[in-house]
């Protein structure tokens, strides 16, 4: 059976990854977050006691550490080192990390053929900043998803505050916007929009719309195949 690769970019709360992960279960695909990769390596960084800035400091740590994307069920777990750190990896903290390591091109490098094993084995829904234009660039389906800071640091909050976080949205707008900047402005790839990427903006859609929307493009994508 042919492979098929979905890359899914943008910025962050742009809801990517319960969109992907919606898509990817209804297409039978894998959903690989490559976010998680990054946070993993943002949290061994910060368990150092390091605050993730100086290149030296975080190369010292690539060496002592493994990260192990598994599987239960259809369910994406991340491991560092043996350990599950799934649900440790997804604090305001941890994301400002992971936007500084990512800054370093030998931590993406160290990340490459995870993500790139993953498209050759399965078929893949992958969500990312850079799987369009860098990690699958000749993945069937490119998919840049976006929407207004506004829409996008609401969702963010609203997410924070089911987790029972508090959650204020003029300072989660406020860390969303530098760390799209940090993101979109960095040397080593950028995130943007790979030329050849459908944009769907989710500003004014519901969940079940944007949804429906990428199953549309990544249909249709098969269809002329
Ligand atoms: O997607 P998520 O918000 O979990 O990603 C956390 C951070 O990891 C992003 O802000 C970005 O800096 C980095 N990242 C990246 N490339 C990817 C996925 C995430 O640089 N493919």
């Amino acid at each position: 059976m042919n492979r098929i690769s979905v890359a899914i970019d943008g910025p962050s709360g742009a809801g990517k990854s319960t969109i992907a992960r919606a898509a990817a279960r209804t297409l039978g695909f894998l959903y690989v977050d490559t976010g998680a990769l990054y946070r993993a390596i943002g949290l061994a960084v910060c368990r150092k006691g390091y605050d993730g800035r100086d290149r030296e400091e975080v190369l010292s740590v690539l060496p002592e550490i493994k990260v192990e994307l598994h599987y239960l069920m259809d369910i994406q777990r991340v491991c560092l080192n043996g350990e599950d750190v799934s649900e440790l990896i997804r604090t305001p903290q941890i994301s400002q990390f992971a936007s500084r390591v990512s800054a370093i091109p030998e931590v993406r490098e160290f990340l490459l053929d995870i993500q790139r094993d993953m498209a050759a084995r399965n078929s893949v829904v992958m969500d990312g900043r850079d799987i369009g234009t860098v990690i699958l660039p000749y993945a069937e389906v490119k998919i840049f998803l976006t929407a207004s800071a506004e829409k996008r640091a609401e969702r963010r909050c609203a997410e924070l505050r089911e987790r029972g976080e508090p959650a204020e949205l003029s300072a989660v707008l406020a860390s969303m916007a530098q760390r799209d900047a940090q993101d979109a402005t960095r040397a080593v790839a950028p995130l943007r929009k790979a030329r050849d990427a459908v944009l769907v903006d989710t500003s004014n859609l519901t969940l079940e719309q944007s949804i429906q929307a990428v199953l549309r493009i990544i249909r249709q994508a098969q269809q002329v195949r």
